[in-house]
């Protein structure tokens, strides 16, 4: 730290105790929130600091295919455009056989991830899912999911990891079988974003006490388990910060959670929430470095590249290591607006940076290394076969070797 800079007394002395790998509290993150002109710069560099001694220069990623199991939700979150009600131009219910179409296809260009991404208990809300589930063979959606991840588990080689709303114990027990990690994101624990004209009002299930028994549940079970802040939903910066401790407070209880994601809300056309702005570049950078801070600098911090289509590269300052999953075949489903960056860009901008792109399995080599406690017996061959030494992918890609060599041109669709 350069000794021409005036820092004030705390905003130094917050920055050396990071960087010394000590974790920062409240009122220290607090402060950081504000700080301003070089003392911003020096926030930035101490988060990546610690990001670079605990995670190299490496940033992973994790080639998947994203499976919308349903899209028919009980919730209406004022941000989304996933959701749909019955009848709905778009609403849609996966049968097991699209599944696997897609899941084929998505092993025959590398992937390795299944990710399922739904709505949260459609049929607690309407008939139709009911009856949907019921020509399906199942009552709940849940039970449902759980019978599609094994499928996938038996007929291929992709890893399912599924994303699928508020889950009690028995669920998580059921779907851990046959799901190598689990998500729920937190978003937020803010319970005024579900008073009237919040993001959350006609949301049941994102009360934050529910999430976060969830997110417990999960750790009790050792589920490696994926969850993250959403940003820009009206949430005060306390808020924020609040949002990051509970997340940090159950990772060192149960130390389970193998990735946080800091996710940028964005504006649509046609959402409830439409007028409100995004967040600023700076806004997301300092939300992202002090996350870093106060998760520590083994933690594996996400960041979606598509989400800040221009300007991603500018998120690795900040003190990410993992641009999540990334898709040869399917959309991101939740943002269609935003299309994944071609992986030869990615790679190409991420170098650029000083960083090499890796791919990972849905299932962190932490997490792989202490299998016996981490992976049921059904799942470990699947990993077995997909990872090396290391716990990173065996074998690339051919999409991502391609991309690298400056071949085929690796364009989602
Ligand atoms: S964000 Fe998730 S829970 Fe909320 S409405 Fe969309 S699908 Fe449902």
């Amino acid at each position: 730290m350069s000794s021409a800079v005036k820092f004030k007394p705390a905003v130094e002395e917050i920055l050396c105790k990071a960087g010394e790998g000590e974790t920062i509290t409240r009122e220290e993150a607090l402060l950081l929130a504000d700080v301003e002109g070089e003392e911003f710069s020096s926030l930035l560099r101490a988060a990546r600091e610690l990001a670079d001694r605990h995670k190299g220069k490496t940033i992973t990623y994790s080639p998947k295919v994203f499976i919308p199991l349903t899209n028919l939700c009980r919730d209406y979150c004022g941000y989304c455009t996933f959701r749909k009600d019955p009848g709905d131009v778009g609403a849609k219910t996966l049968t097991p056989d699209e599944v696997l179409e897609v899941v084929n296809r998505g092993a025959e260009l590398g992937c390795k991830e299944a990710l399922f991404s739904l709505g949260d208990r459609p049929e607690a809300l309407f008939a139709e899912a009911r009856e949907e589930l019921r020509r399906l063979g199942f009552r709940r959606t849940l039970d449902y999911l759980a019978a599609v991840c094994r499928l996938v588990i038996e007929k291929s080689s992709l890893l399912p990891h599924s994303n699928p709303g508020l889950m009690g114990p028995r669920d998580l027990r059921r779907l851990r079988e046959v799901n190598v990690s689990l998500g729920l994101m937190l978003e937020s624990v803010s319970p005024r974003l579900l008073e009237t004209g919040g993001a959350h009002d006609r949301a049941p299930d994102k009360v934050p006490s529910r999430r976060l028994r969830t997110l417990e549940e999960a750790g009790r079970l050792n589920i490696p388990f994926t969850t993250g802040i959403l940003i820009g939903i009206g949430e005060t910066w306390t808020e924020r910060v609040d949002s990051l401790l509970a997340i940090a407070r159950l990772h060192r209880r149960y130390g389970h959670i193998q990735e946080v994601i800091i996710q940028n809300f964005r504006a649509k056309p046609t959402i409830p929430m439409r007028h409100r702005p995004d967040p600023t570049l700076e806004d997301f950078l300092r939300t992202i470095a002090v996350a870093r801070l106060i998760l520590g600098g083994e933690m594996n911090l996400q960041a979606p590249p598509n989400l800040t289509p221009d300007t991603y590269p500018t998120l690795i300052s900040a003190g990410i290591n993992d641009w999540g999953g990334i898709s040869p075949l399917t959309q991101d489903y939740i943002n269609p607006e935003a299309p994944w960056p071609h992986l030869r860009e990615l790679y190409e901008r991420t170098a650029g940076c000083g960083y090499q792109v890796r791919e990972r399995l849905a299932i962190y080599p932490e997490y792989i290394a202490r299998k016996q406690m981490y992976l049921t017996p059904v799942l470990r061959p699947n990993v077995e076969r997909l990872c090396g030494q290391d716990g990173y992918a065996k074998e690339e890609a051919a999409w991502t070797a391609d991309s690298q060599r400056g071949g085929r041109d690796a364009r989602v669709v």
